[in-house]
Parts: structure tokens; sequence; C-alpha cells
């Protein structure tokens, strides 16, 4: 295997990661990030935007043995727990006996990946360096550095654009012929607030959940934070009623969580100021292809797929990607003709099946998970789950906890619907949700 020089555009979750697999391959691999260097100002496991990891995530970061670290700093999220008007709790798993999704910082996350890249000895990252243009024949970028204004062009054996959805690298496969592309901005942004720590550093809420105050169209999430506080996020409609428009003071909104989410504005001690300060910003799916092009130059991550954050999926894909790509590496011995182009044919229905499911889970998050008929759903999945595990997976669980490919499982979720609706109809299904009468049509139907 001849060693490469590689060149990756962005050194966010995905890129610092590929750099990792890359670099540990013994290939000289060399970053160039638009943004300063985030370790410089890190105050470590602080308040911060947190992410949901689950085992896609972990079986990327284990692969390259950077899981345990991550570990460290992260939060084990076992169950949901819903705030109705009221302020009264309900409860649901998120899997089984010890299964959970993790809260994680996103800037420790990336400043650590960092780190570890450049442990591997064989990779170098360039801050402050904007790609503008990407020469598709000689797999090279032109970065113009911030501080300097210079531009400079960089020549490599291969190109990936790992810089978000927004990818400037993708940006240039844009301007190339037969390139499919679309953007779909959804109907809500979202707004992150914050809920402050006790006196003695404690959380105000159950730490070890995800917390959700569904409210039909629309809700808000809180994931916890190692010093204590919790990140809370509104997702909302940017227009109609209610949405961020009619918000047109901060007396509104208070009113408005006053009214939806009278509990947790009492954790909030900061709302004015924070609803005032922190941004709306917008939600994009983008769908494109092909990711690769030449042999060269490959995107991947949230510039080649980037979905909603209703899943909790998005990193985790793209971490999925890397060790998709290493996987093939393995088993084609380094041949990357080969390699890319089963990459992008192999993982692209995924992305398309993982894009979908996101937004399905946004209307069970905001709608459903208030829904007693949908939570009853639920409580006789997980029932028939843990009696028969070899016939049934809940959708959920083969997203957040399998391996099983995106597009197997939404494929899968679309048969299980089918088949609880027709459970669901059964009169009096709420008295014998867990009957051997039920039990038994389930099998059938199986
Ligand atoms: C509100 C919200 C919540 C989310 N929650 C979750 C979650 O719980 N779980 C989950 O798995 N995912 C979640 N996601 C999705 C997740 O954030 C993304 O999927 C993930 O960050 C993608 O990583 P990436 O490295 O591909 O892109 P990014 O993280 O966007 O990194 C891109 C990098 O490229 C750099 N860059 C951009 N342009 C250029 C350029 N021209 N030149 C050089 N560098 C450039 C950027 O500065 C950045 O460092 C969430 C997203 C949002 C918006």
């Amino acid at each position: 295997m001849s060693q490469k020089k590689i060149n990756i555009c962005g050194a966010g979750l995905v890129g610092s990661l590929l750099a990792i697999y890359l670099g540990k391959r013994g290939h000289q691999v060399e970053l160039f990030e638009r943004r300063p260097d985030m370790r410089a100002n890190l105050i470590d496991g602080g308040r911060s935007i947190n992410l949901a990891m689950s085992n896609r995530g972990w079986k990327a970061l284990d692969g390259v043995g950077v899981g345990e670290e991550i570990r460290k700093i992260s939060i084990p999220m076992y169950r949901r727990v819903m705030h109705d008007q009221k302020g009264k709790l309900s409860f649901q798993p998120y899997g089984k006996e010890g299964q959970a999704i993790y809260s994680v910082s996103r800037a420790g996350l990336n400043a650590r990946l960092m780190d570890l890249a450049e442990s591997t000895g064989n990779a170098k990252i360039n801050f402050n360096e904007r790609c503008t243009a990407v020469d598709f024949e000689k797999a090279s970028a032109t970065f113009k550095n911030y501080e300097t204004g210079k531009s400079t062009s960089s020549e490599a054996d291969m190109l990936f654009g790992t810089d978000g959805a927004f990818s400037a690298v993708r940006a240039a496969f844009q301007k190339t012929d037969r390139f499919n592309y679309s953007q779909e901005y959804i109907e809500h942004g979202y707004k992150e607030l914050s809920i402050p720590p006790n006196e003695d550093g404690s959380h105000k809420m159950e730490k070890e959940a995800l917390h959700i105050w569904p409210r039909g169209n629309y809700m808000l999430i809180a994931l916890p934070n190692p010093d204590g506080s919790f990140t809370c996020t509104l997702f909302f409609p940017f227009e109609g009623s209610p949405s961020f428009s009619e918000q047109d003071s901060t007396e509104k909104a208070r009113e408005l969580f006053k009214e939806q989410f009278g509990d947790a504005l009492d954790l909030m001690p900061s709302f004015n100021q924070e609803w005032d300060e922190n941004p709306t910003s917008s939600l994009v799916i983008i769908r494109c292809y092909p990711w690769v092009k030449n042999d060269k130059v490959t995107i991947l991550g949230d510039a080649s797929h980037a979905i909603v954050p209703f899943y909790g999926q998005g990193m985790n894909s793209g971490f999925e990607d890397c060790s998709v790509l290493e996987e093939l590496l393995s088993e084609k011995g380094e041949d990357w003709p080969l390699v890319l182009e089963e990459f992008q044919k192999s993982r692209k229905p995924d992305a398309e099946a993982i894009a979908d499911l996101a937004m399905r889970n946004f209307v069970e998050m905001r709608d459903l998970t208030g829904d007693p008929s949908f939570l009853l759903r639920k409580k006789i999945e997980n029932r028939f789950y843990g009696k028969y595990p070899d016939k049934w997976m809940p959708l959920y669980s083969m997203v957040t906890f399998s391996h099983i490919r995106y597009s197997d499982a939404l494929k899968e979720g679309i048969r299980q619907d089918g088949i609880m609706a027709q459970i669901m109809a059964l009169p009096n299904i709420d008295t014998k949700w867990d009957s051997q009468e039920v039990e038994e049509m389930m099998l059938k139907l199986c």
C-alpha cells in the first residue's frame, strides 16, 4: 500500500475523525479549517451545544480506539422524559435496560478528535484557511487565509470535502456536468437556551434523560451537560401561528413559554437575555449525487447528506461514513477508485433513508410522544421485542442501537407500521395490550 498525500477540507467532526482513520493507515494528511483553532478557548466539560451520540457513532470512534476517551466526557440518556403543559412527567425508555444514547459536547468532541488526529503523527491541521476553489483534475484546492488574506493552492493525490452543509467542495461539484443537487429548508427553525446547574453543581432535572416538551407542531428539548446545566433547543415554525415571527418581543416569547413550557421557564433565569441574543437558525436537508469525481475528490458527512437533527443521526451517519470507508479500504486493499465507487453506491441509499427517517421522527417527537395511543404502541412493541428479539426490533432501536443499514431499517419500519396498525385497531387494545391474544396475532402477522 503506497502512502498518499490526502487533503481534507473542513476539520469539523467528520473531517477530524476521517483524518484519524487515514493518518492511522499511514497516509500523509493535511486538514484545512476555515475557523481558528477552537482548542485555544475551550472550557472543557462546560456549558455547550451538545449532540446525541449513539451506536453508529461509537462504532466509528471505537474503530480507531478513541471511544473510551469520548465516553468519559459523555452523559448516558436512558429515557425520554416528556413534560406536559402542566409540568406532569411521563417516561419512555429508549431501548432495553442499560441501552442509552449519550450527550456529548460538540466542541469538546471536536477538540479531542483534532488532538487525536495530530497524535497519529501523520496529520497536520491548518487553521483560518477557507476553501474557495477546487480543481478536480489535480485534486487541488485553493484556500484563502483569514489573517493574511493570502490565497494558496494545495495539490494532493486525493481531496475529501468534509466542510459541512454549505460545503465549498460540493459547490465546485455543482458546477460540473450531471451533478444532481437539492436543498430544502424545512418550515421550522431552532433557538438554543439553557438551564443552569444548582449551586452545588447538580442538575435541576433528571440528569440521565433527554427531556421533551412535545406540543403538536413544535417542541422544546433539553440535553444534560457535565457541569450540571442543560442545553435546551426550541424547534418552532418560522411563520404562521404560533411562530418565531409572532414573537416580536421578549415579553411575548416569555408569555409563550409561561403557557407552554412553564416548568422549563421556571428553571431559566437568563431566558430574556438568551432569547434576545441567541440566533434563530434554520434547518436544511441536502441531497446530492455523485459524491466522487475523477476517483480523487470525494464529499462526505453533511457536505453530501445534511439532514434535520430529529433522529440525532447527522453526526452519527457522518461517522458511519468513515467506518464504511475504512471497511472498504481493508476489503479492497486500498484500490481507491474501486473503494470510492463502492462507497458512494452503497452509502447513497442509506443517506436517503436517514433523511426521511429524521423527518418522520420529528413528527413522532413533537406530536406523538404526547399521544397515549402512540405510547401504548411503543409498549406493545417493546414487550414483543423483549420476548421475540429475533422477530422484531423497534425502528428506533434499529436506527439507534444497531448497525442495520438505514435503508433496511426504513423498509422494516414501514412493514412494522402495517402490522401495528392492525394491532392497534383491535377492540379494547388498551386493556388487553399484554394479553396472549395480542401476542399470538403479532406472531401471525410477523
Ligand atoms: C440543532 C442541531 C442539533 C443536532 N444534533 C445532533 C445530534 O444530537 N446527533 C447527531 O448525530 N447529529 C446532530 N446534528 C447534526 C450534526 O451537527 C452534523 O451532522 C455534524 O456536525 C456533521 O459533521 P461534519 O463534520 O460533516 O460538518 P460540520 O460539523 O458542519 O463541520 C464542517 C467543518 O468545515 C468547516 N468549513 C466550512 N466551510 C469551509 C470552507 N469553505 N473551508 C474550510 N473549512 C470549512 C467548518 O468550519 C467546520 O469546522 C445536529 C445538528 C443541528 C443543527
